[in-house]
C-alpha cells in the first residue's frame, strides 16, 4: 500500500493515480480539500483507496496518518511525502508566521512522516520505499521564496541522510525534484506573463510540465526497479537543471 500526502490535487493526485495504475492500493491524504475525487480515480483503476485528513504541519499528524493508513489498508510499503505549500514575497517582508508555516509543512511534516513510516517499515521487517518531493530549489536558490528554498534544500539533505541510515535495512529513500509544473502551487508564476515567458525560454523541453509528468518517476522509485537506488534526487524538469 502507498500513502501519498497532498493527493487531493496537483502532483500528489497524479502520483496517486500512477501508483494505482501500477497496482498499489492508496491511502489518499489531504488537508482542506476532499480527497474523494482521487479516491474515486484509484478505485476506478481497480485498487482500494482510503481518504485521510490532516494538517501535516501539526506535530501529531504523522503518527496518526501512518496508523490510520495501516488500519484501513494494511502495511505502508510506499510513502510519498508530497504535501507542500509556498509563500511568495521578498525576505524583508516575510513574517515569522509565513516562515514557520512553510517550514512546518515542507520540512517538519516530511521529517515526522519519514520517521513514522520508517519505524513501521523497520519494525515490520518489510522494508519499503520513501519518496520525498523536493524541488529545483533543492539545488538552486530561487527568488522571493526564502522559507520554501530553505525547506526544499533541507529535504534533499534529509533524503540523503535517511538513505545512509536505512539503505542496508531494506528501505529506499529518494526524492523527486519537479521542474515548473502547472498546478495551484505555480499559479502566480503562470499568471505573470514576463516570468512565465522567461521560465519557458529556459526549459529545453519547450513546455511547462503537467502533474502527470511525475507519475513515471514515482512508479520507478516505488518499484523493485529502483532497489539499488538510494539517496538520489531525481529531477523531472524538462531539462531545466542541465541548461
Ligand atoms: P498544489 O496543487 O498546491 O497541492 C498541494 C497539496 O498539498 C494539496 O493536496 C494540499 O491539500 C496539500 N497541503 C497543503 N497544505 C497542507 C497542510 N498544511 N497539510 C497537509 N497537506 C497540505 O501543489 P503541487 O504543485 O501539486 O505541489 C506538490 C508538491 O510538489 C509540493 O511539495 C511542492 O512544493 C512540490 N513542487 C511543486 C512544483 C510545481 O511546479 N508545481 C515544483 C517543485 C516542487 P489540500 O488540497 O487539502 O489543501
Amino acid at each position: 500500500m502507498a500513502l501519498v500526502t497532498g493527493a487531493s490535487r496537483g502532483i500528489g493526485a497524479a502520483i496517486a493515480r500512477a501508483l494505482a495504475e501500477a497496482g498499489a492500493d492508496v491511502a489518499v491524504h489531504a488537508n482542506a480539500t476532499s480527497p474523494e475525487a482521487t479516491c474515486e480515480a484509484v478505485r476506478a483503476l481497480g485498487r482500494r483507496a482510503a481518504p485521510l485528513i490532516a494538517d501535516t504541519g501539526s506535530a501529531d499528524a504523522a503518527e496518526r496518518l501512518v496508523s490510520e493508513a495501516i488500519e484501513t489498508l494494511g502495511a505502508v510499503d510506499i510513502l510519498v511525502n508530497n504535501a507542500g505549500i509556498i509563500r511568495r514575497g521578498p525576505t524583508v517582508d516575510t513574517r515569522d508566521e509565513d516562515w514557520h508555516a512553510v517550514i512546518d509543512v515542507n520540512l517538519h511534516g516530511v521529517f515526522r512522516l519519514c520517521r513514522a513510516a520508517g519505524r513501521h517499515m523497520l519494525s515490520s521487517g518489510r522494508g519499503g520505499k520513501i519518496i520525498n518531493i523536493a524541488s529545483l530549489l533543492s539545488f538552486q536558490g530561487g527568488l522571493n521564496v526564502p522559507a520554501y528554498a530553505a525547506a526544499k534544500s533541507a529535504v534533499a539533505g534529509l533524503t540523503k541522510e535517511l538513505a545512509n541510515e536505512w539503505a542496508a535495512k531494506g528501505i529506499n529513500v529518494n526524492a523527486i525534484a519537479p521542474g515548473y509544473i502547472r498546478t495551484d502551487n505555480t499559479v502566480a508564476l503562470q499568471n505573470d506573463e514576463t516570468r512565465s515567458r522567461q521560465i519557458l525560454e529556459r526549459i529545453p523541453a519547450g513546455r511547462w510540465g503537467d502533474a502527470q509528468d511525475l507519475g513515471g518517476a514515482a512508479v520507478f522509485l516505488a518499484s523493485r526497479a529502483s532497489d539499488y537506488v538510494h539517496g538520489h534526487i531525481l529531477a523531472v524538469d524538462g531539462g531545466w537543471l542541465g541548461r
